[in-house]
């Protein structure tokens, strides 16, 4: 098999700092947040750089997604696309996609950043989040048709794509999405994040008819059926069916429909039967949790891996489950352990 599995997200790299507490206070952020860098926060990535230990793990939704189907499949089945800057956390980016199996093919932007997000850990199992895109927001369309990267596109069996993408230029992702699932790839949208559908609500409508597998939790499930004026918005297996019979624009395959919800069960709607289905979770002990970030992302990782190798749905969620139990029982989004048997 080869390079059976596109992704397409913000690449991005997680600075992580221990004893954190003195940050905190110097950039005024509270022990546990996920927030985006503002003008005041944006100087931290060069102090941490300058001044702490820090270590690098590579981040960004698809990019990890990326890097979770990688632990499973063979060796050159998975690429990531995203656009970088010509700096040494790229060249850490590419690093960690070595070690992991993922080929990237970053569009580079000369004189730019590369993405980063702080993590600042602090007594116990705080952890606070600070985002700066930077280049990640300029992906050019042409670099999807460039020489290196339209063959892996073409010869892709599967699409992911992150919901950050809509956010920015989502024109982009849609002309994507639509171009390869009329050449019958099997496009798939990971919702990523509640404000997704609360603020990217109509970039969602506008790219729904070309996807093929829509993954969510249960929070962005949520907020997609609040968006839509869903009359039961925390009804998972309804909302599922009713995100299931969004328009598309072809009716094979139907559309699969997946809301994890953490360690409740996951609900899946097929529009072949409309008909939900509910796959339990077996919930890990709290001394097992390390650090639950990622988990989703880990989750789509093991269901595409099951996918492209062609297992069945049960399969498929199965094995997202077990990727994302392995990925909260270790500190970032990373699959370290040996390298077990996940199928
Ligand atoms: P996200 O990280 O996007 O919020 P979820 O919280 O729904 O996604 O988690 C994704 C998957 O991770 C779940 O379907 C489940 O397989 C696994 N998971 C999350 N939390 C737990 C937990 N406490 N115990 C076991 N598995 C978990
Ligand atoms: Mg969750």
């Amino acid at each position: 098999m080869s390079y059976s599995i596109f992704c397409v997200g913000h690449p991005l790299i997680d600075m992580q700092v221990r004893e954190a507490e003195d940050l905190l206070t110097k950039y005024k952020l509270k022990a546990n947040d996920a927030i985006l860098a503002d003008v005041e926060r944006e100087p931290i990535y060069e102090e941490l750089a300058r001044e702490r230990q820090v270590v690098f793990v590579a981040g960004g939704a698809a990019q990890n997604t990326a890097r979770g189907a990688a632990y499973i499949l063979p060796p050159n089945s998975v690429v990531f696309a995203g656009c970088v800057g010509d700096d040494d956390l790229a060249e850490q980016l590419r690093d960690a996609n070595r070690r992991e199996g993922v080929l990237d093919v970053y569009q580079v932007k000369q004189g730019q950043k590369t993405g980063a997000c702080a993590v600042l850990i602090s007594s116990g199992h705080n952890r606070s989040l600070v985002t700066t895109r930077r280049v990640s927001n300029d992906l050019d369309e042409e670099h999807f048709w460039s020489p290196t990267v339209a063959p892996l596109i073409n010869s892709a069996k599967v699409i992911y794509m992150e919901g950050y993408m809509l956010t920015h230029r989502a024109d982009i992702s849609i002309r994507l999405a639509k171009r390869v699932s009329s050449a019958g790839k099997i496009s798939v949208l990971n919702l990523s994040a509640p404000y997704i559908p609360r603020l990217y609500n109509a970039q969602i409508q506008e790219i729904a008819p070309y996807c093929d597998i829509i993954v969510s939790n249960e929070a962005e499930a949520e907020a997609w059926a609040v968006s839509n004026g869903h009359p039961e918005p925390t009804n998972m297996s309804v909302v599922a069916k009713a995100i299931a019979l969004l328009p598309k624009a072809n009716t094979i395959p139907p559309r699969i429909v997946v809301v994890t919800q953490g360690a409740l069960s996951t609900t899946v709607v097929s529009a072949d039967d409309f008909a939900p289905k509910i796959y339990p979770v077996q919930p890990l002990r709290e001394e097992e949790i390390v650090d639950t970030n990622a988990a989703g992302d880990a989750f789509a990782g093991g269901f595409l891996a099951a996918y492209v190798l062609e297992k069945n749905l049960d399969i498929c969620i199965e094995t997202g489950h077990r990727l994302a139990a392995m990925c909260i029982g270790q500190e970032g989004p990373r699959y370290k352990w040996p390298k077990v048997q996940v199928l």
